[in-house]
């Protein structure tokens, strides 16, 4: 469907990860999930991002349902929401730290708060900031100041990895990730669906009841079981099945 995902572990992507921000900068990490790849179909530039970046997380249950159904056995979901955090756990164990962009304000510093108590991270800075232009400086001189192992970037997708991808050379930081939600998760403000419903696959079902207003982003989710049924048969079609 012309967007690259990565069929990693959650372990394989979180060795990756540490040996990412232990690089020089500039590695982008993003989390696929059925909304990007409908998005990245409608938007050249945002489908470039994400086959540009160096690690692209299958993010969501349908992406890796997908890929097995096409025929690439991924072998499980590795969540954001799961590896950030873990990121930066395993990142404080050797004492280099993460810098949390983006949330409304307040939110940044609670996840901050979180993640140093349960998972052993240090927080270099947080700041709420947007992704205007107009505000990129002052984000540009916290970020170099604080000079953290990793950027968590919460501006919601697209926006958050279109801004990664444009500011990336300006900011000097090893690894960069979107978060979306995560932030507000750690924060306690958005609860994530037990792990019972989650390993079911069926997260994206308790944010749907959860958050009713996202029904239309999630009108994606039809529209990419589509392109996949097409992509199925194409594949049978050519193999003469
Ligand atoms: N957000 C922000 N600035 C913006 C747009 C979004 O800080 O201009 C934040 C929002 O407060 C939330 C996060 O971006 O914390 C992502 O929210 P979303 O519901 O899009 O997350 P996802 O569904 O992608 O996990």
């Amino acid at each position: 469907l012309g967007v690259r995902v990565d069929g990693v572990t959650f372990d394989e992507a979180l060795a990756r990860c540490l040996e990412l921000a232990d690089g020089p900068p500039g590695s982008h990490v993003v989390t696929v999930n059925p909304e990007f790849v409908v998005a990245a179909g409608r938007d050249p530039a945002f489908r470039d991002v994400l086959n540009a970046a160096a690690l692209a997380l299958p993010d969501a249950v349908g992406v890796v349902w997908a890929a097995r159904w096409l025929g690439v056995p991924f072998p499980e979901r590795v969540a954001g929401a799961d590896l950030a955090p873990a990121v930066a756990g395993g990142l404080g164990a050797v004492g280099r730290t993460v810098f949390l962009l983006g949330a409304a304000p307040g939110v940044a510093e609670l996840a901050a708060a979180t993640l140093e108590a349960d998972y052993g991270a240090r927080c270099a800075g947080t700041y709420a900031g947007s992704p205007r232009g107009a505000d990129f400086d002052e984000i540009a001189t916290r970020v170099r100041q604080a000079a953290p192992a990793a950027l968590f970037v919460a501006f919601g997708a697209p926006a958050q990895d279109l801004w990664i991808h444009r500011y990336s050379d300006a900011l000097g930081v090893p690894l960069m990730m979107g978060v979306g939600g995560t932030l507000d998760f750690l924060a306690g403000r958005r609860r994530r669906a037990p792990r019972t419903i989650q390993r079911a696959g069926f997260e994206w079902l308790w944010r749907l009841v959860l958050e009713p207003w996202r029904w239309r982003r999630q009108l994606a989710l039809p529209r990419f079981a589509a392109a996949v049924c097409m992509q199925r048969l194409r594949g049978q079609s050519s193999r003469g099945v």
